[in-house]
């Protein structure tokens, strides 16, 4: 009777899965955790990268994060440039036997995909710093940044209806890896396909109302946003992600803001904002706050409850 006993709680233990890991699924953004955990549920775990205060644009690898991606069975990424170190780390490190990579990009057209200008200000910089270089002696060919000037602007997530896009692109990952737990993730995602149908709605109706669609934001992160919603992005503060703008570019960013007349300028939470508020004095005009969802605590409600949190701050800025 022991040995019999033994044997059936042997059995269940190996037909329920019970000793089975859980999947494991890597973000490199808070905002594409959100998706993967509202589909996880309880069935499986959803962990990210970047820390709390550092966003994609300027992470690095510590030792831990490579911890967590060696365990990894998927990695949610957004593509487009923006966690390229990924890429790189899947290339250099060791992974779990069938790791699965999935992007938000995956399986957008290309002709969705917008292209980060190249600007007449930034090119005549590149003349200086070349002229200043060569005068120097040998070009260094490590002195340039590691931002693309050209290339796709990787923001994709701030769109709602790529953010859907994500969502399934995550759940065919989950469902392939895990079958056992496939009803609840499709149950879960399809709940939240319609949450996300439904934030579409609600930012669309509330744009529309709005008197004024002119904006100029911290970084270049809302072009799609602003396609999607029919807002005209006049300008961006930061030309480059995590750099500080030159004088030049500033002052063609404030003729262009008084040429649209722009009435507000947005900063980030997560940035010190006094460029943005020195900016706004000197022309007198309004400082609001979006927020990129590029950090942040991490949890199931961060990327609906921060798209809400900005479409109240457009609102109360725009109206
Ligand atoms: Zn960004």
């Amino acid at each position: 009777m022991f040995l019999f006993r033994g044997c059936l709680i042997l059995t269940l233990v190996a037909l329920s899965g019970a000793a089975a890991e859980p999947l494991r699924i890597l973000a490199t953004l808070p905002a594409l955790h959100s998706w993967a955990a509202k589909v996880a549920g309880p069935d499986a775990v959803v962990e990210t990268l970047p820390s709390a205060s550092v966003g994609p644009h300027d992470f690095q690898f510590r030792p831990s994060d490579l911890r967590r991606l060696a365990r990894a069975n998927v990695v949610v990424m957004n593509g487009l440039g923006v966690d390229g170190w990924m890429d790189k780390a899947l290339r250099n490190n060791s992974t779990k036997p069938g790791l699965r990579v999935v992007t938000v990009a995956d399986g957008l057209k290309s002709q969705w995909i917008l292209e980060v200008p190249e600007l007449e200000v930034r090119s005549a910089d590149k003349e200086d710093s070349r002229s200043g270089r060569s005068s120097g002696g040998r070009p260094d060919e490590h002195d340039h940044h590691d931002h693309a000037d050209h290339g796709p602007n990787p923001h994709l997530w701030l769109d709602p209806v790529f953010a859907r896009h994500g969502v399934s692109n995550i759940l065919q990952t989950m469902v392939a890896l895990d079958p056992e737990h496939a009803d609840g993730y499709r149950r879960r995602a399809a709940a939240y396909l319609d949450e996300l149908e439904g934030l579409d709605s609600e930012i669309r109706s509330a744009v529309a109302r709005l008197q004024d669609r002119r904006i100029v934001t911290f970084h270049d992160a809302f072009p799609y946003f602003c396609r999607r919603y029919g807002l005209e992005l006049v300008g961006v503060v930061e030309e480059v992600p995590s750099v500080e703008p030159s004088p030049r570019y500033l002052t063609e960013l404030v003729a262009a803001i008084r040429k649209s007349k722009v009435r507000v300028v947005f900063s980030e939470p997560q940035f010190h904002p006094r460029l943005v508020r020195r900016l706004a004095e000197d022309i007198g005009i309004k400082v609001g706050e979006l927020d990129v969802l590029e950090t942040g605590t991490p949890s199931p409600g961060f990327y609906v409850e921060g798209q809400r949190r900005n479409l109240k701050a457009l609102e109360a800025a725009l109206r």
